[in-house]
């Protein structure tokens, strides 16, 4: 039997053991130690990584009794072996899933919401709760679990005696059998859980929760805590920092400078459309009709501008052709007076490589066939 390191101290980063057994599996090896404080696996939490004897660990697991190390080569029996931990894996990890059981917790006691769903993800955590949250209640939540941090509460992990446990009111995601370990943040929660936690809420530095969506009559929240919530912030500044120079203005006027551009934009795309309105205008009146059709070729001009040409230029004869754009990606406009062009779009689009439809005396949609094939489509369409 292992004795289990990771349950007598959750910060145990190295140590040394015997190794008791070492067997071949497939063309790696499982290696027994007398002791370990590579955590197997559990309560949602990933096995540990580091080294044995200075092998690289590539998988624990526990099964019954034993923790099998599993290692690229083997380890002679009866040699003593030092072991080192991936602590920064390790510690991420106890940062991520310790807030998650703080966040669970508050939400527990505040509004009775039971924790459905549990995911541990390489930099955060997929929680899901059975209850609905308002954005004020998500603010709170956030704010009262980095309260814990701060007060640096104690976590309390131990496995209580049979009479001791149904006495309890603890939260468990489903029925426990054999030995239940319990996980407790004075004052804030009681949960089973398996996985190794830090000592101290503080340890977890910053809990931030930055998405959250309405899910299966609960809500799905995201988590992010100690190291992997500050390197959020940090790319979060990054972009902010890049957006505030290149707006000139400080971050917290960015809203406003957004907003100002959007309607500066917006003015201008009215001003773009009344001139592009005018310049077909301009440019229908001066068009002669051939063979009682007539067809234009624009650059980029939108598609209100578009069919106002073509109107304008069945004014002028009964069959009207404007493309818009450049060779393989044009806009189109078809128009007649007498002719029945949703009957023939299905052969329009295909002599001119389109996507469109319409009415009978309009067609419309985009075309990706070159100008020299389009100029030879309405000679053959027209004539
Ligand atoms: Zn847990």
């Amino acid at each position: 039997m292992t004795e289990k390191l990771y349950y007598e101290n959750s910060h145990i980063r190295s140590f040394s053991a015997r190794v008791t057994a070492c067997e071949a599996a497939g063309d790696t090896y499982e290696v027994e130690l007398s002791a370990t404080a590579f955590f197997p696996g559990g309560g949602g939490q990933l096995c540990d990584g580091g080294t044995v004897g200075g092998v690289p660990l590539l998988s624990v697991r526990e099964e019954g009794e034993h923790i099998y190390h599993r290692l690229a080569s083997p380890l002679e029996p009866g040699r003593e072996v030092e072991c080192e931990l991936d602590w920064e894996m390790r510690f991420g990890r106890m940062q991520l899933h310790s807030a998650e059981h703080i966040v669970c917790g508050l939400a527990h006691r505040r509004w009775g919401a039971e924790n459905s769903g549990f995911h541990m993800n390489p930099d955060s955590v997929t929680l899901d709760l059975t209850v609905e949250l308002s954005e004020e209640e998500l603010l709170w939540l956030e704010r009262e679990a980095n309260r814990i941090v701060w007060a640096n509460t104690p976590f309390r992990c131990w496995f209580p005696e049979k009479e001791e446990l149904a006495a309890l009111p603890y939260r468990s995601k489903k029925e426990l059998t054999g030995d239940v370990r319990l996980v407790e943040i004075e004052g804030v929660d009681l949960c089973a859980c398996c996985a190794p936690h830090v000592q101290l809420a503080g340890e977890i530095g910053l809990i931030r929760l930055p998405d959250a969506m309405r899910h299966r009559g609960g809500m799905r929240i995201t988590l992010r805590a100690g190291r992997f919530a500050l390197e959020e912030e940090q790319k979060r500044g990054a972009v902010l920092g890049g957006l505030s120079s290149a707006l000139s203005v400080p971050p917290e006027r960015l809203g406003e400078a957004v907003e100002r551009l959007l309607s500066t934009l917006e003015r201008q795309k009215a001003e773009l459309s009344q001139l592009q309105r005018a310049a077909m205008e301009t440019l229908a009146r001066s068009a002669e009709p051939e063979n009682g059709a007539l067809r234009f070729f624009v650059d980029a001009c939108d598609r209100d501008a578009l069919r106002a040409l073509v109107n304008l230029g069945l004014e002028k004869c009964a069959l009207c052709a404007a493309f818009s754009g450049q060779d393989g990606a044009w806009q189109y406009i078809l128009g007649s007076r007498g002719r029945d062009l949703r009957a023939e779009s299905r052969s329009i689009n295909a002599a001119i490589r389109g996507k469109g439809g319409g009415s009978p005396e309009m067609l419309q949609g985009s075309c990706s066939a070159s100008r020299q094939e389009l100029e030879h489509f309405w000679e053959e369409f027209h004539g």
